[in-house]
C-alpha cells in the first residue's frame, strides 16, 4: 500500500481539474486522473509526474457508471488506498428553456450530476473500510444564483449541492466528509466561450474585480482534503470573488 495519500480527479486534462491535480501533487498526493481524450489525459499525467508523484491516467467517460466503477476499483488496486475523490468533470450546453433540446438537457445532467453519484457510490466501499475519506464536488455559483440560458447546468449543480448534504449525513459516522466547492467565473476553456465583452461586464459585477484563477479553486480543494478540512462536512464553499454572498 502506498504511504502517500491518493486522490482521484475526474476531468483533469485541463482547466480546474488539471489545476486541482497539480496542487494535490504538490501537496504530495499520488493521483488517478480521467478524461475522455487519451492524448490530453496522458499529456496531463506526464506534466504531473514531473512533480514527483505517481499518476494513473485513464480514459473514462463519467456518464458511463460501469466505467466509473471500474476506474475507482483499478485505482484502489493500483495504489492500495484511496483518500480523496474530486468530482470535477463537467460540461455546458447552454440555451434558453423555450428552445433547449432534450438531448442537451440530458447530456448536462448525465455528465455533471449522474457522474457524481456513480463515482461517489464507487468510493464508499474503500473509504468506509478505511473509516476515512474526502469527497469534494465541483459545483457552481449558478446553482445558488440561477442563470438564464443555463437551466440544465444550474439544475445539475443544484443537484450536486443537495446530494452533497444528503451523502454527508449518510457517511459522516464512517469518517467520510462530503463537501462542494462552488466556483464563480473562472478563466478556463469553459468561460473562454463567453467572449471579451461578456467577460468585461462580468468583472464589473465581481467585488474583487477579476475572474477567478483555476489555482483559486485548487487551493480550496487542497484545504478541504487536508487536516484543516477534518471538521467540515455537508457544506458548499463559495469561491467567487464576492459575486454572490
Ligand atoms: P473545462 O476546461 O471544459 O474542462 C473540463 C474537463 O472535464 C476536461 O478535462 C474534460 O476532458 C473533462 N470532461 C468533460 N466531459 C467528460 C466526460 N464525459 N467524462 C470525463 N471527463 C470529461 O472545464 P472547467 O472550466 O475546468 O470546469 C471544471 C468544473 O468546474 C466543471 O464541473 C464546471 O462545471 C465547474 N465550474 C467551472 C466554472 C468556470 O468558470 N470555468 C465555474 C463554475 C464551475 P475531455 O474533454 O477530454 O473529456
Amino acid at each position: 500500500m502506498s504511504e502517500q495519500k491518493v486522490a482521484i480527479v475526474t476531468g483533469a486534462s485541463r482547466g480546474i481539474g488539471f489545476a486541482v491535480a497539480e496542487s494535490l501533487a504538490k501537496a504530495g498526493y499520488h493521483l488517478a486522473i480521467c478524461a475522455t481524450r487519451e492524448a490530453t489525459v496522458n499529456a496531463s499525467a506526464d506534466k504531473l509526474r514531473t512533480l514527483g508523484v505517481e499518476v494513473l491516467p485513464v480514459v473514462v467517460d463519467v456518464t458511463d457508471g460501469d466505467a466509473v466503477k471500474a476506474f475507482v476499483q483499478d485505482t484502489v488496486k493500483h495504489f492500495g488506498r484511496l483518500d480523496v475523490l474530486v468530482n470535477n468533470a463537467g460540461i455546458t450546453k447552454d440555451g434558453l428553456a423555450m428552445r433547449m433540446k432534450a438531448e442537451d438537457w440530458q447530456a448536462v445532467i448525465d455528465t455533471n450530476l449522474s457522474s457524481v453519484f456513480y463515482a461517489s457510490q464507487a468510493v464508499l466501499k474503500p473509504m468506509m473500510k478505511a473509516r476515512a475519506g474526502r469527497i469534494i464536488n465541483i459545483s457552481s455559483v449558478v446553482a445558488s444564483m440561477g442563470n438564464p440560458g443555463q437551466l440544465n447546468y444550474c439544475a445539475s449543480k443544484g443537484g450536486i449541492d443537495a446530494m452533497t448534504r444528503s451523502l454527508a449525513q449518510e457517511v459522516g459516522s464512517r469518517g467520510i466528509t462530503v463537501n462542494a466547492i462552488a466556483p464563480g467565473f473562472i478563466a478556463t476553456a469553459m468561460t473562454d466561450e463567453l467572449g471579451e465583452d461578456a467577460k468585461k461586464s462580468l468583472e464589473t459585477r465581481i467585488p474583487l474585480g477579476r475572474l477567478g484563477l483555476t489555482e483559486d479553486i485548487a487551493a480550496s480543494v487542497v484545504f478541504l482534503a487536508g487536516d484543516g478540512g477534518s471538521y467540515i462536512t455537508g457544506q458548499v464553499l463559495h469561491v467567487n470573488g464576492g459575486m454572490y454572498m
